[in-house]
């Protein structure tokens, strides 16, 4: 059986490692899954169409995962899409359903089985610093777990339309340290693309007004979506004013788990997942 990660470029995906570390355990117990494979597949824009109905005909294929910058591309190619997916307005894990490829999203998930492995209580308001795909994603999440969501983007117009998700319990802002003073939030979750960029990244973090924003009794948490680097920016930052703070390995293994566990209908091994990560993340993979 085929599983796959298709996206452009798509060398850089720690998926294969993750998947492929959590393949050999299901293996170990049922030797029928010692066949089935998970590679990478660069598919370039102009033939994602193509891609999907090559794989719909493929019945080897049970799945795959799609990223940048497919994810929302694909879903008017699917023949069906899951309320995650459908709200989120993404598509992450595709998989078969008979003749039929339903897309799902398993990020919003992912990131919530992440945080509650990490011990973070769900109260007040959270930031959500970005607007794009996985800012959609915790914002889906955090809403449906009753948390208030403030969404700060540099496009504002882009926060509006995610903080659009929670109707009133849901603002938004632009991406400045002026706007974020106003909120009082105790999660902090960065969602933008900046902290893979180590200039970018010292910009944002410098911004983020973690000092007011730091609480007596220590419940201020600081999350990072952005994995490599592992500690950003903002999580040195936030570490050095020994605030909480989670990193984005916890979001890319469960939602990565909950995808595997769909395709086999198995329970997956998330501690072989994440060691193969780290692993790969320490040897510069
Ligand atoms: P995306 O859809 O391309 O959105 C990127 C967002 O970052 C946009 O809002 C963009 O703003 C903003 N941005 C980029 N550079 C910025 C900067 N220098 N300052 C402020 N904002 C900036 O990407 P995405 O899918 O949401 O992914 C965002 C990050 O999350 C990626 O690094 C990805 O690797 C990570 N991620 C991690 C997981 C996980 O499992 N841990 C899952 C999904 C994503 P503009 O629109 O103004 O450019």
């Amino acid at each position: 059986m085929r599983l796959s990660v298709i996206g452009w470029p798509i060398q850089h995906s720690l998926s294969p490692v993750m998947h492929g570390a959590a393949l050999e355990r299901l293996s170990e117990a049922e030797p029928s899954f010692s066949s089935w494979r998970y590679e990478r597949e660069a598919v370039a824009p102009a033939d994602l169409a193509a891609f999907v109905t090559g794989a719909r005909g493929d019945p080897d294929r049970v799945g795959f995962n799609v990223t940048i910058p497919h994810k929302v591309a694909i879903a008017p190619l699917l023949d069906r899409l899951t309320a995650s997916a459908e709200r989120t307005g993404a598509v992450n894990t595709v998989r078969r359903q008979g003749e039929a490829l339903v897309g799902d999203n398993t990020d919003a998930e992912g990131l919530m089985r992440a945080l509650d492995e990490a011990g973070v209580r769900l109260t007040g308001t959270a930031v959500v610093l970005g607007a794009g795909g996985a800012a959609r994603a915790a914002t889906v999440g955090l809403l449906d777990r009753g948390v208030q969501v403030h969404v700060a983007a540099r496009d504002i117009g882009a926060a509006q339309t995610v903080a659009s998700l929670g109707a009133d319990r849901a603002t938004w802002s632009a991406l400045t340290a002026e706007a974020l003073l106003a909120v009082s939030p105790s999660l902090v979750v960065q969602a933008t693309s900046a902290s893979m960029d180590e200039a970018a990244g010292r910009a944002l973090a410098e911004l983020v007004p973690l000092e007011r924003w730091r609480r007596d009794d220590g419940s201020l948490v600081v999350v990072d979506l952005v994995y490599r680097p592992r500690i950003t920016p903002l999580l040195a930052r936030a570490a050095s004013l020994d605030l909480a703070v989670v990193d984005g390995v916890g979001m890319l293994v469960h939602q990565g788990a909950l995808a595997l566990g769909a395709w086999t209908g198995r329970r997956i091994d998330v501690a072989a997942m994440r060691a193969a990560v780290i692993a790969a993340l320490v040897q510069g993979g």
